[in-house]
């Protein structure tokens, strides 16, 4: 980054519980000028950042990686050390809930905050933690306006239908809803698909994010109209260490039967359940798996891509079809072998892919005269935050202050 671009610098913050990410955007391009994170905050504290060019910022003299807080002043401090005139003109948040109300990116003040703060029961493993990185940032940077970009904004204009749970209606009432998450990179998504292929955004998309985390998008004429994630990032797909759809009975049978209190049932399905649970403890990385070849291996593949294949099947049948097949994630951007394993035996649904376009990772790897075209659009969550920081800091739409929202629940 040259001394001029420091002028006109955007910060992206991603606070969770143990790390602290953050990716500086200069005011044009795609990519972040830096990124990285301080990761396993307390004693063991770690601050990793590097440039574009591959060069590691080093960390602050004296950095104190305990708390938030000394994270935030440490990179903040590192990026200092690199770049001593560096302005930031805003600072684009990742927050992971913004309820039934927020829709859009929105500009942070104390109204917004206590709406974001009333989300926390639905999100308490990582809302209290955002919004902690939010006050932070605010304190040590009063003047460059604060960005909330929201993971459930994008599938807000959801058909009721896949809003609710035929549980009462009270529970809707109250914000017991399916909000669907990864919406940063669903947009991010749609926003490329709309570049590279125009014609695909009046159709009929499924989305497949498969990452650590992982879920799928119907997305017809450009908004998402069902997802496989719900209430919670739990439910859907099976992810690295979460479950993903599971019978509530079975919740009920931890709780009456084996006398498992909440944070153990907690536990097993957030931390020991998914490909780390089903490969009986091997891995919960997709790699590990690929390369160990054991019938624990292969029994956790297995029903990853029964459950990918059977999401696919009922998000065709909400659209009436479907004309696109969208790979993106850790997941879906570098394994072949599962995107071989989820497009085998769709043929019925007019997918059918090219071995050697999906051998090299092609942008579009159906094969020439298939009726679904299948690709590969590699997701850039912070990018879509670093836009709405920047449409912010001109003063453009994209970041509504809180007034043109309504408030949240
Ligand atoms: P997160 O949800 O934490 O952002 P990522 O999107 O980085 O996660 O995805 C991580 C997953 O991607 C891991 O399961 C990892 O094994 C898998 N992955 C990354 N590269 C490959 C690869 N070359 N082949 C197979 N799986 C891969």
């Amino acid at each position: 980054m040259t001394q001029d671009q420091a002028h006109q610098a955007f910060l992206v913050l991603n606070a969770g519980s143990s790390s602290l990410k953050a990716a500086l955007y200069g005011p044009e391009g795609e990519d972040p000028l830096v990124s990285g994170q301080v990761e396993r905050i307390g004693p063991e504290g770690a601050l990793k950042l590097r440039t574009a060019a591959g060069e590691i910022l080093p960390p602050p003299e004296g950095a104190d990686l305990t708390s938030h807080a000394g994270a935030f002043a440490a990179v903040i401090a590192s990026l200092r050390a690199a770049w001593p005139d560096l302005r930031l003109a805003a600072i684009g948040h990742r927050v992971v809930h913004g309820g039934a109300a927020y829709t859009a990116p929105v500009r942070l003040d104390a109204q917004v905050m206590e709406d974001l703060a009333k989300l926390s029961p639905f999100a308490p493993l990582h809302q209290p933690h955002n919004l902690a990185g939010v006050r932070l940032a605010m304190e040590a940077f009063p003047e460059a306006p604060q960005i909330a970009c929201f993971d459930t904004a994008f599938h807000r204009g959801q058909p009721f239908v896949n809003d609710t749970f035929a549980i009462p209606h009270r529970y809707y009432e109250k914000g017991v809803r399916r909000y669907g998450f990864h919406g940063l990179s669903y947009d991010y998504v749609t926003g490329e698909l709309e570049r590279l292929a125009p014609h695909l955004m009046s159709g009929r998309v499924v989305v497949a994010h498969l990452g650590n985390g992982a879920s799928m998008c119907a997305i017809y004429r450009g908004r998402s109209v069902a997802s496989s994630m719900g209430f919670s990032a739990l439910d859907g797909l099976p992810m690295g260490t979460r479950c993903g759809q599971v019978d509530p009975g079975v919740l009920l049978y931890m709780l009456d039967q084996e006398k498992l209190d909440t944070a153990q049932i907690r536990q097993i399905l957030y931390n020991e359940s998914g490909l780390l649970g089903l490969s009986g403890g091997l891995s919960n990385d997709m790699r590990t798996l690929e390369a160990a070849d054991t019938p624990e291996a292969h029994r956790a593949i297995d029903y990853f891509v029964f459950r990918i294949q059977r999401e696919l099947g009922a998000m065709a049948a909400v659209m009436g079809g479907v004309d696109a097949l969208v790979f993106c994630g850790g997941i879906g951007e570098n394994s072949r072998m599962v995107r071989r394993r989820i497009c085998e035996r769709l043929g019925w649904m007019g997918i059918e892919i090219d071995h050697g376009l999906n051998a090299r990772s092609a942008t579009i790897i159906s094969s020439e005269f298939a009726r679904t075209t299948v690709m590969i659009v590699p997701t850039k969550e912070e990018l879509v935050i670093a836009r709405a920081a920047r449409a912010a800091a001109q003063g453009v739409a994209g970041a509504s202050s809180a007034g043109e929202a309504t408030s949240a629940p």
